[in-house]
């Protein structure tokens, strides 16, 4: 028996980083920006660049290629015993207009690494190991995001993912055609036995920490709402104090409270008021109405749902208060989705074996794997990014960390595919 297959030399299994990162700069090139970013938007010619140079890496790496009728792609290592669901990690390499090297290219390249050092070592999993990159993750060219797992998801229907068109009317069937990008397979006709992503955070809670490895447990749920408080517009010099009734100063001290209802709900809890509309936007006149949105995230729906009847409780005390009207409407919610516990633990036991500094992590931004957490059970590994800057041509991550993630990502897969013996 090779040595290479014993447990205690698993243990001792490492990714190749240098190959990795080569890998990652050189898929950068495609659509690189002059200030060191990427531009390569969905299913546009350097898109097709970017999926052709990875599908070469692949099928090079042995791997057979599979794409589905919304140009999702499997590229696939086959196991010990084939009948098994394939243990599938990936992530995208579509990106923003501004966008860097790393989100969503880490961890379809993440994945190709993880099977260059399986068969460097000569390594068989008893499950397959399946490597994929959905179509459109980012939604900047085209609406939704998440188009890709969404479709494979059942979340929307594949005829309403074609029917979405650019700025341009170019739809996403025609440009998925125009790239030779739509393949046979039904979307989500497809086993999947586990799923694992890697990616950078997106986000400053690791770098602040000092922390390699975040172990995500989920993603948080969002209500999205408008908030009307309406006042009555009058002179700012003849109208004394008491007797206004002036909707911003009641909308400011709402506003206010938004963000105290996320410091009442931690260690997740997240409130932002990012659009205000004053009216009538006059120097001298007394606000008469104030629409605003409100943001609130938090970790599970409960822990959602109890601040959305916080934020309610406050606006009706303040409404009763000052006499004003107020009123509140949902624009739009997404559920919480929280990871499978049992990955959560592969990713955690993995970075804890292998020695980096590891923490629990969630995830504020939407990822293909929350699509996949509704099919299988599915886990993220986060690495930090500098300064916790993502969707900007700046975005940066340490080769030790993308190495580390990396490693996490393989130690965790090996334990759900298993080694065959
Ligand atoms: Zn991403």
């Amino acid at each position: 028996m090779d040595t290479a297959t014993t447990p205690l030399a698993l243990d001792q299994l490492r990714i190749n980083g240098d190959r990795l990162w080569a890998s990652l700069m050189e898929l950068a090139q495609i659509g690189a920006t002059a200030k060191g970013g990427v531009c390569r938007l969905a299913l546009t010619d350097l898109d097709r660049q970017g999926r052709d140079l990875v599908t070469r890496w692949a099928r090079e790496a042995g791997m057979t290629v599979t794409i589905d009728k919304i140009g999702n792609g499997f590229m696939r290592r086959p196991g010990r015993n084939n009948a098994l669901p394939p243990i599938v990690t990936g992530s995208h390499i579509d990106t923003q207009p501004t966008g860097g090297k790393f989100d969503g290219n880490y961890g379809v390249l993440a994945g190709l690494e993880v099977v260059r050092t399986l068969n460097d070592h000569g390594i068989e999993t008893e499950a397959p190991i399946e490597v994929a990159f959905w179509t459109n993750e980012e939604g900047s060219r085209f609406v939704p995001v998440m188009m890709g797992s969404g479709v494979f998801a059942k979340a929307f229907t594949l005829e309403h993912a074609y029917a979405a068109t650019d700025t341009e009317g170019k739809t996403v069937k025609g440009e998925l055609e125009r790239i030779g990008y739509i393949g046979p397979q039904e979307p989500g006709d497809h086993p999947i036995g586990a799923y694992f992503e890697t990616h950078i955070e997106q986000g400053p809670v690791l770098e602040d920490h000092d922390v390699t490895i975040g172990c995500v447990t989920g993603v948080l749920g969002i209500r999205w709402y408008d908030c009307t408080v309406t006042g009555m517009e009058a002179h700012a010099g003849p109208t004394p104090m008491a007797l206004r009734r002036d909707a911003l100063q009641v909308a400011s001290r709402l506003m206010q409270e938004v963000v105290a209802c996320a410091h009442r709900h931690p260690p997740h809890g997240r409130g932002t008021v990012g659009m205000v509309q004053v009216h009538p936007n006059s120097r001298n006149v007394i606000p008469g109405r104030v629409k605003f949105s409100i943001d609130l995230r938090n970790a599970t729906d409960a822990l959602c749902e109890a601040m959305d009847a916080d934020i309610r409780e406050v606006a009706a005390r303040l409404a009763a208060d000052s006499g004003l009207s107020i009123v509140i409407e949902p624009v739009s919610a997404y559920p919480a989705q929280p990871f499978d516990r049992e990955c959560i633990e592969a990713v955690t036991r993995a970075a804890q074996k292998l020695g980096y500094s590891h923490m629990p992590a969630v995830s504020g931004a939407g990822h293909d794997a929350v699509y996949m957490a509704r099919l299988a059970p599915a886990g993220m590994i986060f690495i930090p990014c500098k300064d916790g800057i993502s969707h900007n041509e700046i975005e940066d991550a340490k080769p030790e960390h993308i190495t580390a993630g990396c490693n996490v990502l393989l130690h965790a897969m090996l334990e759900r595919a298993g080694v065959a013996s």
